[in-house]
């Protein structure tokens, strides 16, 4: 039976008023109806136990978070096992010309943080890098990409495609970065303030993290309206264990000892995106650029 750990405080802020927005054994109802169809009947019912699928909204930063998150060994089952590592890399192998060329335009605005440097100046870390197309994308603009990934196979993928493989969160390493991409990663973390203060910490004075992870603020209106079911979206039960808006993703990024990027940062790197991705911020879209001053 899988082992759940209770987090009994809001995993950003620490705070420990919340209001209960959902709740039901990972075994019963929607939430099991989910799980079965998501991950094709590679999950075990019976490993779930008395487990519950409980989805709290904190006071304090807005952060919307699962209260039960699998211990490492059901961590570990459900991204090396259940998610069959086949059909995850055919999603990217398969994926029309265009997915490669996004991997290459997103990889390409980071040397625009840096004016004054020159790409084989800067030092690049994807971090949960997956199968490492990213790290491809960015490695043909001629920056020192690094890639960090749990998944065995993943890394050997990513290896055989030259990315350099790095675990920068081991005590021995020291390599430091003046960039670091995740996309898609914080939002699965267990810890994340733990995770992201230590990220902050590989980051040289003036290093800029990119943070995206999905938009809760279009899930939690559906949430409201009444009319929300457990799917694949931003509170993904055992997977997206925490929910961001922009307010909670600062809350998280300003204890991590970082900055948002201004609007005219963002507009000097990304020029039209910039000021899109601002406009979008606005309404409480937590992906953003944080700076270590
Ligand atoms: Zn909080």
């Amino acid at each position: 039976m899988y082992t759940f750990i209770e987090r009994s405080c809001c995993p950003v802020c620490g705070g420990v008023e919340h209001k209960e927005l959902y709740a039901e054994p990972f075994a019963t109802g929607a939430t099991w109806e989910f799980l079965k169809d998501y991950y094709e009947n590679r999950l075990d019912i019976t490993q779930m136990g008395e487990a519950r699928y409980v989805l709290l909204r904190c006071a304090a930063c807005k952060l919307i978070y699962q209260r039960f998150v699998l211990a490492e060994e059901g961590l570990s089952d459900l991204y090396e096992r259940a998610i069959d590592p086949q059909a995850s890399l055919a999603k990217r192998t398969d994926a029309d010309e265009s997915y490669a060329r996004g991997l290459w335009v997103d990889s390409g605005y980071v040397m625009r943080f840096f004016s004054e440097r020159r790409p084989e100046q800067l030092d690049v870390l994807d971090f949960g890098m997956g199968w490492g197309h990213w790290c491809v994308g960015a490695k043909r603009h001629g920056y020192n990409v690094f890639g960090a990934e749990l998944s065995e196979v993943r890394k050997d993928y990513a290896l055989q495609n030259g990315v350099k493989l790095c675990a920068p969160l081991e005590k021995d390493n020291d390599q430091l970065f003046d960039f670091i991409n995740t996309d898609q990663v914080v939002e699965h973390l267990t810890d994340p303030l733990k995770i992201l203060s230590s990220l902050a910490q590989k980051l040289r004075k003036g290093g800029v993290i990119k943070i995206f992870v999905p938009n809760s603020p279009v899930d939690y209106r559906a949430i409201k309206a009444g009319r929300w079911r457990p799917a694949k979206d931003a509170f993904h039960p055992l997977e997206h264990v925490n929910g961001f808006n922009r307010f909670s993703i600062d809350v998280l990024a300003r204890r991590a000892g970082l900055r948002a990027l201004t609007l005219a940062e963002m507009v000097k790197a990304k020029g039209i995106r910039g000021l899109m991705a601002w406009t979008r911020r606005a309404m409480g879209d937590p992906n953003w650029y944080f700076r270590r001053d």
